[in-house]
């Protein structure tokens, strides 16, 4: 069934495109550091045909001359299923099924206008259906990723974890989420042993599938690391010592120090009460914002490093994912065009898509995002994203740049 509703996708849009789309640009990103200049970028179907040389005689033109043009933006980690209940609350079980998912159905959109063509979210079993509804084509929503739903100590030993990696593979997941450690709120403590770690992660690396892990202790994320895992994710409490190793390994750490603990402080009543979130944990989180703005401080240090663009979006954050750009830039020291490689061809390298998406060439899909304002010389242009295509299709044309038939 997939293959025949993707084979009749694939005709609707060579039925409606036909005509390429040119984009006008006065100043355009490649996501691998180079800027250019007064450029065009031809797009034929879902992909960039080509940049630059003469406008194709029947192409439909949109002209971003007046904003800054970058490849769609990607979050590494982004929770899109997680929301606010009609009560306003962080929506639980005993929710009607119906509005659970428009109002995922609401997070995919807010994601995408804010210029994200694509996230990886680790992750819930609802992420597949979510996923699936996105590659549909109708539904906007940023390209899914999933690793369905996430493996931790009590998941079982060694070898049940293995058994749960294939598990995770034949439904479908994009990729598997490893909790190796408690929460920030928690302390952060390793929880996973190493030779759990080893095994899930030696699974995943055998199946081809990325393993991610979540851990803050310094322990926890190099356990993760020596175990062949592909990136740690938050690590509030790495050293210098970790980080190096990282590094020499090539494991990507994916720190989130702009969005989520602000978002659980500014919310603080709409999630107070439940599980972990107490006064207790409230508390951590309050000093945690500090923390994890200075081990990213450190993070940069170690040039070598791979940071990669997460930011753990949560209820209420959905459509902010920009604030992350912004925190790194304004209050982490932050080259901002390292932070653009970052959020652009990097994650995608992370995500093992480097070749598709992250980047403006040619053959690559046609993610782009106009953004009204420069974001390297003012980060909060970030927050301000006007044109948005993803895979050719344009879904947010806010900039109003024309769109003459020539
Ligand atoms: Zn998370």
């Amino acid at each position: 069934m997939r293959h025949i509703a993707a084979f009749a996708l694939g005709v609707t849009l060579v039925c409606a495109q036909q005509r390429p789309i040119v984009l006008k640009t006065s100043t355009l990103f490649d996501g691998r550091g180079q800027t250019l200049h007064n450029s065009i970028i031809v797009v034929e179907g879902t992909k960039i045909a080509r940049l630059g040389g003469a406008a194709p005689s029947d192409a439909i033109t949109y002209d971003l001359t007046a904003f800054t043009v970058s490849p769609g933006w990607i979050d590494t980690h982004s929770h899109v299923a997680v929301h606010f209940d009609d009560s306003g609350r962080l929506a639980g079980g005993d929710e009607p099924e119906p509005q659970a998912l428009l109002h995922m159905a609401d997070n995919l959109v807010l994601t995408l206008n804010a210029g994200f063509t694509t996230v990886q979210s680790p992750g819930a079993m609802v992420d597949r259906d979510l996923r699936e509804a996105v590659a549909r084509g109708v539904l906007p929503g940023p390209r899914v990723l999933t690793s369905l739903e996430a493996l931790t100590e009590t998941s079982g030993g060694p070898d049940r974890l293995r058994e749960l990696v294939r598990e995770r593979k034949q439904q479908g997941a994009d990729l598997i989420k490893i909790f190796a450690s408690k929460s920030i709120r928690e302390g952060g403590g390793q929880t996973m042993t190493d030779a759990q770690l080893q095994a899930a992660c030696g699974e995943a690396k055998q199946l081809g599938l990325r393993a991610i892990v979540h851990a803050h202790s310094a322990d926890s994320a190099k356990a993760a690391t020596l175990a062949g895992c592909t990136s740690v994710e938050h690590g509030a409490y790495v050293t210098d010592a970790v980080f190096d190793l990282m590094a020499e390994r090539g494991v990507y750490y994916d720190a989130n120090i702009g969005l989520v603990l602000q978002n659980y402080l500014e919310n603080k009543p709409r999630f107070f009460g439940i599980g972990n979130y107490n006064e207790a944990g409230f508390a951590f989180m309050e000093k945690g914002v500090t923390m994890v703005r200075d081990t990213f401080k450190k993070a940069l240090q170690h040039k070598d490093l791979k940071i990669i663009y997460g930011t753990d979006a949560t209820a209420g954050a959905h459509g902010q994912n920009y604030r992350e750009f912004i925190t790194r830039v304004r209050d982490g020291g932050q080259d901002p065009m390292l932070a653009l490689i970052s959020v652009t061809s990097l994650s995608a390298e992370s995500l093992g898509m480097g070749d598709q998406i992250g980047s403006i060439g040619a053959g690559m899909q046609a993610d782009i995002v106009a953004f009204d304002g420069n974001p390297l010389n003012d980060a909060n242009a970030a927050a301000r994203a006007v044109f948005v295509m993803k895979g050719g299709k344009v879904y947010e044309n806010l900039g109003h740049g024309t769109k003459d038939h020539r």
